[in-house]
Formats: C-alpha cells, structure tokens, sequence
C-alpha cells in the first residue's frame, strides 16, 4: 500500500467509511439537530469560497439539510473575484482601501448586477436544485437594509477620513421579510445591496450586513465562509479562537489586513451583540458548514466578545 500524498482538500478521493461508523457519524449529530432546532444560522458565504462548481453544490445541499432538519439558515453572499471578472471586462481594475472596495457609479452599476443578478441567482438555483426552496433579496426587498454613504476614518490615523464612493454605511436593518420567509420554509439568500436617501444604491461589505443580519435576528450563530483556514497569526498559524483584546493586537501590528479587517470587526460585534457563536472558517473545505454546526469538532477560529 502506498500512501497518498496529500492532495487538496477539494479534490481528495472519498475513503469508505465503514456502516457503523457511518450510524455512529450520523448518531452524534442528534444533539445538535436538537439543540439548534428553529434557531437561526446566518452564513456568510464568500466569494472567495464559491469558486469550484462541487463546492456550490455542496454548499447547497448543506444548506437544505440544515433547513430539513428544523433550523433556518440565512444565506448573505459575496463575491469580490466575481466582481472583478466583470470589471476587467469593462477595462477596469477593483480598487480597496482597508478591505473596502472603491465604489465609483460605474463600478456600482457592475456590483448590482453581479451580485443582486448573476451571483444570487447562482445560489438561488444551486439550492432549489438541491431540494430547497431559496429566495433571492437585495436589502431594497421589504425595506431590508438602509444604508448610507461610509465616512471610513483611517485605521492608524482617525482624523483622515477615506472617501470610497457608494460604499455603504448601515443605518438600519429591518429583518420582517426575512422571517416571513423563514417561517414559510424559504431559505432566505441576501445580495448585500443596501438603499438609501433618493433611492441610491449602497454597496456594502458582506461580513458586514452578516454581522448586522445576524445581531437583529437573534442568531444562534454566524458562520463565515472564506478562502484561509481561518484567522492565521503573523507565522501562518491558525488562531482557533480570538477574544476582543486579542484582536485589538493583532490589528494593531498589521497581522490582520485586506478583507479580513471588516470580516473580523464585524464577527466581533455580532459577538459583543449577542450571537451566541461566531465562527471563521474555511470554505473550500466540502461540507465546512456542516462540520461546524452537526459536530463536536471546532473548525477554523471562533470570536468571543470576551
Ligand atoms: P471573502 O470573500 O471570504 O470575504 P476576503 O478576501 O475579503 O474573502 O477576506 C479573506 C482574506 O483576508 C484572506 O484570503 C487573506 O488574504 C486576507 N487576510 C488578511 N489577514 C489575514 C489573517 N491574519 N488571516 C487570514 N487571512 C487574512
Ligand atoms: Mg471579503
């Protein structure tokens, strides 16, 4: 017997798993099944993670067994490489300052069809093809998100304030369409889009209306699904879990940057809000979802408000 070296873990070849473990697998789910039933689970799902077709659709399927089992898993999506595809189309390049893209009007009008068009629809049709019953909505769908324009003070220096364009700011969060939806066995999918004064259009970080979506709805917890293992310390280690103060350093010494500045601000405050468990985690691990919600095993770094 040779032993395989090891692959990625997206293209790694299924070990059999004998039948009794498979029941002993399937048994110790039971308590989780149980204890989160009717409970919210609001899932940000990257768009970093949602590149390999087989990952979407086990993403998909993960989310429809979590709604057959009684919970109510709120889909919020992303989709930065998405944008950008589209954007060079067009002869443009994305630009970011501290995590935030750059939003002229054009780049707006790209970020609405992406996201509230093509990359929705995506997920929507991933998981009705899977066996759910998804819905599509941008924050203008039931009056979900107000938003306005950010004022994005410097993270070192906070009396220069960053002009990013339509990027927006939440001003509100009124989650009556989503539970409507929930309590009617739809599986809520949001675009992060939000709508302000003179019905301009805001674009808005997604771990930022998952954070927010999540305190307003009483989650039981907040998943984020992104492209790293989780939060990595300055050595390329992976932090398991992250209290307040300890993220206070490692943004202070620059471990944190890009996209997961706004990622971990916002697990923190749904953490300091009252979601119960904030989780970072790896998404293009199949079935990560699963594995962090059905399973004793902790995947990927956990924040604490405390
Ligand atoms: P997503 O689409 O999931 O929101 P982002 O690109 O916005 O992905 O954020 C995740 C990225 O943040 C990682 O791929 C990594 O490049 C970057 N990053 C910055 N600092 C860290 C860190 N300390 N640990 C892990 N990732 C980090
Ligand atoms: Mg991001």
């Amino acid at each position: 017997m040779t032993t395989p070296t090891a692959p990625s873990a997206a293209a790694e070849a299924p070990v059999p798993i004998a039948p009794r473990d498979k029941a002993e697998i399937l048994a110790q789910a039971l308590p989780y099944i149980r204890k989160y039933h009717g409970r919210t689970m609001v899932i940000k799902y990257g768009g970093n993670a949602m590149t390999e077709p087989e990952l979407q659709q086990g993403f998909a399927a993960d989310v429809v067994l979590l709604k057959l089992v009684g919970m109510n898993p709120v889909v919020v999506h992303g989709g930065g490489p998405q944008i950008d595809t589209a954007l060079s189309k067009l002869g443009k390049k994305g630009t970011f300052i501290q995590g935030m893209r750059v939003t002229d009007q054009e780049t707006m009008d790209v970020v609405e069809w992406v996201l509230g068009g093509e990359v929705q629809q995506d997920i929507v049709g991933l998981i009705n093809g899977a066996g759910g019953k998804a819905v599509g909505l941008t924050g203008f769908d039931g009056g979900m998100i107000r938003a306005r324009k950010l004022k994005m003070k410097d993270k070192d220096n906070p009396e220069v304030e960053h002009d990013v364009g339509q990027v927006g700011d939440i001003v509100s969060i009124d989650p009556s369409v989503v539970k409507t939806l929930q309590d009617d066995q739809f599986i809520p999918v949001i675009s992060p889009i939000g709508f302000g004064e003179g019905n301009a259009s805001f674009n808005i970080n997604a771990d930022v209306v998952a954070g927010k979506l999540a305190e307003v709805l009483h989650a039981e917890k907040l998943v984020l699904l992104t492209n790293t293992p989780g939060v990595l310390d300055k050595s390329g280690k992976l932090l398991t879990d992250l209290s307040a103060r300890e993220i206070d350093a490692l943004f202070a010494d620059g471990t944190i940057s890009g996209g997961m500045l706004p990622k971990i601000a916002s697990a923190l405050d749904a953490a300091r809000s009252g979601v119960k468990a904030v989780h970072i985690i790896d998404g293009r691990v199949p079935h990560a979802m699963l594995l962090e919600i059905l399973t004793e095993q902790a995947y990927g770094t956990m924040i604490r408000a405390r």
